[in-house]
């Protein structure tokens, strides 16, 4: 496989009007898909550990269920992004739903009593362009990432490392997740390896510096 395809944001077409990289600084910052579960909290818990901020994009459906999961996470200094109401292909939605399932995942972090990020994450990174403006109605802007090892893929820690490691660039903001059938293996990269990902960068940018609008 060609570095190409571990290093891509998505199909182009599906992501003007968002980021694809953490606008400035150097370094390797981790988000984290799919939570909030226990599994977030362990890898947050370990990230802050060393000093780690992190970006964690929750589901809305989940994060009402475990507001104190939330509170937890940014307690731990992490930065929380939207992920949608639920898991789904917002592709497939009409105007009006997506504009549910953004207004309601924010409303999840706020009835935590917490201040949303601004940043959006469309699950499975489906998105048109024409769906742009309810994000800007929103008051949010997409986030997506320029790494991606591909961990919910049934992959063992060792290669979720080998990738992380071999496809990084200067800026490189990993797509990775925190919940889901592979969590486990996920967790094992970063608790195994932790020290080899921070010589790598992992924590040298700050999620709080990726202020929506910069
Ligand atoms: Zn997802």
């Amino acid at each position: 496989m060609t570095g190409w395809y571990y290093r891509s944001g998505g199909p182009r077409h599906l992501l003007q009007g968002g980021l694809w990289s953490p606008p400035r600084g150097q370094g390797l910052l981790a988000s984290f898909d799919d939570g909030p579960s226990g599994n977030s909290l362990r890898i947050g818990e370990l990230l802050a550990g060393s000093g780690v901020r992190a970006l964690f994009f929750v589901l809305g459906d989940k994060a009402r269920r475990h507001p104190e999961w939330l509170r937890e996470l940014a307690a731990q200094g992490h930065l929380l992004g939207s992920h949608g109401e639920r898991h789904e292909r917002h592709t497939w939605l009409r105007a009006e739903s997506v504009r549910e399932s953004l207004r309601r995942s924010q409303d999840a972090i706020r009835a935590a009593g917490l201040e949303p990020s601004g940043w959006f994450r469309p699950p499975y990174g489906a998105w048109w362009p024409w769906q742009n403006r309810l994000l800007k109605e929103a008051g949010l802007r997409a986030l997506y990432w320029n790494l991606n090892p591909h961990d919910y893929a049934g992959i063992p820690a060792k290669t979720i490392r080998d990738r992380l490691l071999r496809y990084r660039r200067e800026r490189s903001l990993a797509l990775l997740h925190c919940s889901g059938n592979n969590e486990e293996q996920t967790w094992l990269c970063l608790q195994r390896y932790l020290p080899e990902l921070l010589e790598a960068g992992l924590g040298r940018l700050a999620p709080m510096e990726l202020l929506p609008g910069t």
